[in-house]
């Protein structure tokens, strides 16, 4: 008989560090500001949607491995044609999708840093290399790319921790210097001033671009799993046969499908939470924070006088979590724009410590 041997498992896998998510309390009553959910629900359509096809025969049979309904209501919200989205469950699981279809053993991924961390684990798990390029000073993309033969390449925009963005033309600049193709983790595309989805309008079929979108943080469905590539059809036909052939549920489907098909409560949503966003970068500049401006639904911060490690326990034990983010040179917290009172207690607690 085989042995549960720990030193079976793959080199890559044993050498390799977790992914730690933000913590995910799940019980108390805690204000919580450290994984960018939504404070806001899901449009009612989407419990319409998930009740309707608990009462119907659904569960009982496979769901539609293609999402085609789901495709149809995105296509048509975002102007883009159904044919080149691919259905995740969650955008990490379209991550790894792209990691494993594009990136050889010992092949070559490339981000920027700071930025998510889990492009990394993608690497380790794929036993490739990964190298992060620095971001600039003020956020952008060095002026000469230095990896252009990566087999992957993301950029998180707007990135996370800093909410900042690459402008668009420096965006084509990296995608026409790369062999391989370029992903545009537009997690918070909704929440900023531009995307890069107008690429894919209008009958365009970019190649060598790859956009992934969420339907975690702008529409509210973290708890769901649903996440989406936007890519060449050819592309996506591809990219299917390397997906699990059930990747998305039946009740994932429904409530994607009926949140990207109301749009105008997303823009209403999005709206509230980028009014609380203005209001909290002006409050916090105000207790002494260097707060940089974001177009995300969270801010990246430090104190002149107290340190990342100091507000984040200090908060904790006000039961408000944060985000504590350290990478090489960059130290801060990362707080998720909450409901209107949960920031008004967010900053009550902080007025004390300062
Ligand atoms: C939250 C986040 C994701 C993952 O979203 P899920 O759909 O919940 O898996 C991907 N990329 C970035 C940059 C994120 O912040």
């Amino acid at each position: 008989m085989a042995k549960l041997n720990r030193d079976s498992l793959r080199k890559s896998v044993l050498d390799m560090s977790a992914y730690t998510p933000g913590e995910q309390p799940q019980e108390g009553s805690i204000i919580k500001l450290n994984t960018n959910e939504n404070p806001y629900p899901p449009s009612p359509r989407v419990v319409d949607a998930i009740k309707n096809a608990l009462t119907s025969d659904r569960l009982r049979k496979y769901p539609d491995p293609l999402g085609t309904n789901f495709k149809i209501a995105a296509g048509s919200a975002l102007g883009i044609d159904p044919d080149s989205i691919l259905i995740g469950n969650g955008s990490d699981d379209i991550l790894t999708i792209l990691t494993r279809a594009f990136v050889p053993e010992s092949g070559l991924m490339a981000s920027a840093t700071p930025s998510y961390l889990l492009y990394k684990t993608l690497a380790a798990i794929q036993n490739a290399k990964i190298e992060l390029v620095p971001f600039t000073a003020t956020w952008q993309l060095p002026p000469v790319w230095p990896f252009p033969e990566a087999n992957l390449t993301f950029l998180a925009n707007p990135n996370s921790p800093s909410g900042t963005m690459v402008e668009a033309t420096e965006i084509d600049r990296l995608a026409q210097s790369l062999k391989g193709p370029l992903v545009i983790d537009e997690a918070y595309g909704d929440f900023a001033r531009h995307n890069a989805m107008g690429r894919f309008q209008n009958g365009a079929q970019p190649e060598g671009l790859i956009i992934t979108r969420t339907m975690s943080k702008s529409y509210a469905l973290a708890g769901i799993r649903f996440g989406f590539a936007v890519a060449h059809p050819s592309l996506v036909r591809e990219l299917i046969k390397v997906k699990d052939s059930y990747n998305c549920d039946v009740l994932s489907l429904e409530a994607a499908t009926a949140a990207i098909s109301d749009q105008a409560y997303l823009k209403e949503c999005i709206a509230k939470i980028i009014t609380t966003r203005t209001r909290l970068h002006l409050e916090l500049g105000k207790l002494g924070f260097k707060v940089t401006p974001s177009e995300a639904n969270f801010l990246w911060c430090t104190h002149e006088k107290h340190s990342p490690d100091f507000l984040y326990l200090e908060l904790k034990k006000a039961n408000i979590l944060v985000r504590l983010m350290k990478y090489p040179g960059h130290e801060g917290i990362r707080i998720t724009i909450g409901s209107d009172p949960e920031i008004d207690l967010l900053l009550q607690a902080l007025r004390k410590l300062v």
